[in-house]
Order: structure tokens, then sequence, then C-alpha cells
């Protein structure tokens, strides 16, 4: 077998282990990164881009008055019996340091999100801004030949494949025929598109978690490290207790990688792990009940990897990873992609009912605690778990809802392909999406009774400062709340997917996976969603995946390189 020999090896090409590599090879060490996939960047190029990290710079730049107590108060109190003190003490230590590092560094540049709130604003030790902050926009020309390989967006979050950023710039698309400045910029930007896709192929301006994926990768590739891609880790190589490497399969054949520092798992956790699926999620009694987004290649192969070792999985999680509700979008050539519903839900003049016809959820909640509440509402209920979101014709064309755009965006196509249904009335929508047309009805007219006033006595939707966030305040007197009224009327159906594992392997506070009597095992670490979440199966705010993915690969990275973290 060929031989390689490096300091550290770091398995999957992600947040998790992209920030473990750049910051392993700014403390000098020779550092290999192997990705199983021929693109690099993994769930992490196809994301949001957020981190949440508490008390970070930018926060503090502008004023916010958060500490790290109070964001421990906060993760206590969300993680609750499942709360680690001395894996969060080291997130809340080193996240902030963690952002100075990548900041001053490197080509990972930040913006804050000063009004994103904490998804549970009311619990002791939240914020309602400034905990969140998103990859700065990123020209992919700085990474030459390597944008080839940069792992695409969601095609189904992109608008025929152009990226647009959260916050100001997805509310200039909203805001398209109403704005002369929102059109002029959004024409701008499909200007600078159209141009790119003729001369690249591709969308060049990258925004969110692909401008943090490749952010990531330029940072690495400035600092000369080696990314083999189609290059998966498939045995771990030991010596003694001690994790010294790990057999790589290249195209070229197997090669034997000799890491003098140690290992970094950094697969990105088991979302499309079948088997583990059936055993950790309530709602897929086979495994296969459940669509993700993320990439096919995240199958647990990190996790596999440790158990031989005597590493355990966090299965007593209440949720076994962070679940989001999905649309499935029909493509002409017959396969279905998949749409996270992260903000139609909170808009004004939209509700989720089950097929009972009744409301279950304060919809506007951030889409983890939508998902349960959903498998909550529809225990003992027959047929696959499902919601469906409900609007009128006026809010469908100011807003759209998951996959369909907005006005001017025809909709004929939608609706021709079966994703979005349609009723002149209550009662004939309901029929075609098998509602009960009853309960229906009754549900509707009780939301419209109040919702006119700005009041949801039922769920309370818009009562809380995340809520509103994700509203429109253009709105008043809630945000969130608007009646269903003007036919004809519409629906897309909902059903439960995840943005990641949290059951991933028991590390300790230095990122070290747990093996035997809970000892370190030498040489072994664990980031992004290989790691077993630090938030205990909850979902505190917006980031709570990639801060600590970054912020535990740095600790990795500092602790292979005998830098105190
Ligand atoms: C649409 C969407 C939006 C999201 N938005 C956010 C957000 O804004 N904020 C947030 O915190 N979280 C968000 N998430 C979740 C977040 O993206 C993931 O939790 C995070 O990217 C996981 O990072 P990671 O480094 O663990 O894994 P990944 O980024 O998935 O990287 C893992 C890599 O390892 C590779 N790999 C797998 N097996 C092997 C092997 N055997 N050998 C070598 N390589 C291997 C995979 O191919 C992959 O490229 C979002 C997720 C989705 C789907």
């Amino acid at each position: 077998m060929k031989m390689h020999d490096c300091d550290l090896l770091v398995i999957g090409s992600g947040a998790g282990g992209m920030a473990a590599a750049v910051t392993a090879k700014h403390a000098g060490l020779d550092v290999l990164v192997v990705e199983k996939e021929a693109v690099y960047g993994g769930t992490t190029a196809r994301s949001g881009g957020w981190l949440w990290i508490p008390a970070n710079p930018l926060a503090a730049r502008e004023g916010f008055s958060d500490s790290r107590e109070a964001g421990r108060t906060y993760l206590q109190h969300e993680a609750g019996n499942h709360f680690d003190g001395k894996r969060v003490d080291a997130f809340l230590e080193n996240g902030p340091a963690m952002v100075d590092f990548f900041e001053q560094n490197t080509a990972v540049k930040f913006v804050l999100g000063p009004q994103f709130s904490d998804y549970h604003p009311d619990a002791p030790g939240a914020m309602t801004g400034g905990r969140s902050i998103c990859a700065e926009p990123y020209d992919g020309n700085e990474l030459g030949e390597h944008i080839k390989t940069l792992r695409p967006p969601l095609k189904e979050i992109t608008f025929l494949g152009m990226m647009i950023g959260s916050g100001k710039e997805l509310l200039h698309f909203f805001n398209v025929t109403r704005s002369i400045v929102s059109a002029g910029y959004v024409a701008k930007l499909f200007v600078k598109y159209l141009r790119d896709l003729t001369l690249h192929g591709r969308a060049m301006r990258l925004t969110n978690g692909n401008a943090l994926a490749g952010r990531l990768a330029k940072s690495a590739f400035d600092l000369g490290i080696p990314l083999w891609l189609e290059a998966p880790a498939t045995e771990l190589l030991r010596d003694g207790d001690r994790v010294v490497g790990a057999v790589v399969e290249t195209k070229d054949g197997p090669v034997q990688v000799n890491a003098r520092k140690g290992v970094v798992l950094a697969t990105g956790g088991f979302p499309h792990d079948v088997e583990r699926r059936r055993q950790l999620y309530p709602h897929a009694p086979t495994g296969q009940e459940h669509w993700s987004p993320t990439p096919p290649g995240n199958t647990g192969d990190g996790i596999r990897l440790a158990l031989p070792l005597g590493a355990h999985t966090a299965d007593e999680y209440p949720n076994a990873a962070a679940w989001v509700p999905v649309s499935r979008v029909p493509w002409k050539d017959g396969s279905f992609g998949t749409f996270p519903h992260f903000i139609d839900r909170a808009k004004p003049g939209v509700i989720a009912v089950t097929r009972a016809g009744t409301r279950f959820v304060n919809e506007g909640n951030c889409y983890h605690d939508f998902c349960q509440a959903l498998v909550k509402a529809t225990k003992g209920m027959e047929g696959e778990i499902c919601a469906w979101l409900i609007t009128d014709h006026p809010t469908l064309r100011r807003y759209g809802l998951g996959h369909v755009k907005p006005f001017p965006v025809p909709i004929v196509h939608q609706l021709a392909n079966g994703y979005l249904k349609r009723g002149r009335t209550l009662e004939e929508l309901a029929r075609e999406c098998d509602i009960d047309p009853a309960a229906f009805v009754g549900q509707v007219a009780e939301y419209n009774r109040h919702a006119a006033q700005g009041q949801d006595p039922q769920f309370h939707k818009g009562s809380t400062a995340y809520n509103r966030y994700l509203g429109d305040p253009t709105v008043q007197p809630n945000p969130c709340l608007a009646p269903i009224a003007t036919g004809p009327f519409y629906a897309v159906q909902v059903v439960i997917g995840d943005l990641g594992s949290f059951a991933g392997l028991k590390t300790d506070e230095k990122a070290r996976v747990l093996g035997e009597n809970g000892q370190p095992v030498e040489g072994l670490y664990a980031a992004g969603n290989d790691m077993a979440s630090i938030m205990g199966g909850n979902y505190p705010g917006g980031g709570i995946t990639l801060g600590p993915a970054m912020t535990f690969g740095y600790i990795a990275a500092r602790h292979a390189a005998g830098i105190a973290a």
C-alpha cells in the first residue's frame, strides 16, 4: 500500500474539518484533508452560512451587551438534562477567539445579524439579536480553478441557480415589485449572474454557506493544504491505544496516511445512514420516511470508524437531528428536490394544518420545534406524517410559498406538477389535499376571526421576537398575522427532514473522542456533526451547528498542535 505522512489528517471538508485544517496549518502542522465526494464543502456549502456565537466580536463592536455568562444560562436552559458544562464552557470561551482568528488570519469574514433573534427569546439568557453571524458574500473568482469543485448550493433555495443572501438581500427580492430601489438591486445581481453563467457556467457571487465553504477552502489553499477529492477514509490506524492515521481510498488505490499528531473526524454526521435513522428518528420507523437536504455522502462514516475504538454516540438526546419541515419539489427528470421551509411559515396569512384540518403549532416558531409539534399532533393518525402550509392568493403572490416564488414569477408549472395545490374555495382545497373539509373551514374561520386584530389566541403566532423577525414588519399590528380570505386558496405539503444530525460521538472539551470508560482516545478528534451536539438535542438559535463546528475544529487543531485551548 502507498504511504503518505502528515501531522494531522482531517477527514471531511465541511466547516468542522476545514476550520481544523486551517487552524492546524497556521499553527505549523503539516495537514492533509481528504474528502469522499468529488466536490468539497459538504452540507456547509448548501447551508445558510450562519454561526451562532454568544458574545462574538462583531456584536461587541456594534455595542451589543452580551456575555459568556448569559450564553451559558441560555444553553443550560435549552439543553436541560443534557447540558454538558465543560464542553459548553469550551465553546463559549473559544467561539469568539475562533471568530477573531479567522477574521484576522484567513479569507473567512463575517457579517452580523443584528436582529436575528435567538429561537427562544423569552428564555433566560436569550438575546433578540447579535449572536448569529453569517459568512460575507464571496467572489468565486478568488478560488481560481478550485471553484469547479466547490459543492454548489442547494438548487431548491436558489433563484434559477442564483444565490440570494439572507437579511437585506432577501428583502430586496421580496420587494422587487414594490420598490424601485429593490428592483434595481435585484436587476443588477441578475445581470451579473447571467454574465457569470455565460462565462463560468455557474454563479460566481457566493453567498451564505457557499461563501463560507468557499472562504474556508480559499484559506486552506492559500496555506498550501492538500485536499484529496474522491478519497473516503475507510479505516483508522492504531498504535496501541493511539490513533496514528487512516486508510484512505483513492482513484489510484488505497493509501496509508500516517498522521503524527492525530486524526480529526469531520464527516458531517449520519443524515443519510438509513439504519441509524431507523433506530433514532421516531417519525421514520423504517428509516426511509425522512427527506434530508444534506449531501448524500454524509452516511455516518466518522461514527462507524470510531465505534470499534469503544466510542459512543449521544443516542439519549430527545432529538437525534436538527429537524426541518421540507417539501418535495418534482423536477422534470422525475427526481425530487428537497426544499427546507425556514421563513415562509412565519409570514402573515400562512398557517399549517394536519390532515385533520386543524392547526397544531405557532407556525412562526423555529423549524426544529415545528417538526416536533407535528410528530406529536399526528400521533395515531393514518398515513405519512405531514402537514399542509395554507395561504390565499394575495399572500401567495406577495411572499411565495416554499419553492413557489412571489409575483411576477409564474405559478402554472408548480400547479401542473402537483407541488402547489389550489382550490377556488377552502372546501375544494381541503378535498384536493385530503384534509377534513369541515374541520378545516372551521379552523380557518377561527384563525381569521382574530387575525385582522393581530391576535392568535390559539397559538400566539407573532408573539416572540423570533416570529416577528421572520414576519413582515409592514403588516401591523402583528407582522405574522393576516386573514386567509381572498381565494383561490393554496397549499404545499411538508414532511420531516433534517439539517444535520445531533447524536454524534461523545467527546471531551478538547474535542477528543471518548472511548472505553469515558477516557479520551489519544490522537482522535471529532468536529462538526460527527461530534455530539452541545445543544443536547435542542435548537437554540440560528447557527447552532456551524458555530460549534468551527469552534471545536479550532479547538481540536490547537490541541493537536500542543497549544492550550
Ligand atoms: C439548507 C441548509 C441550511 C443550513 N443552514 C445552517 C445555518 O445557517 N447555520 C447552521 O449552523 N447550520 C445550518 N445547517 C446545518 C449545517 O450546514 C451542518 O450542520 C454543517 O454544515 C455540518 O458541518 P460538518 O463539517 O459537520 O459536515 P459537512 O459540511 O456535511 O461536511 C462533511 C464532509 O465529509 C465528507 N465525508 C463523509 N464521509 C467521508 C469519509 N469517509 N471520508 C472523507 N470524507 C467524508 C462529506 O462528503 C462532506 O463533504 C444547514 C443545513 C442545510 C441543509
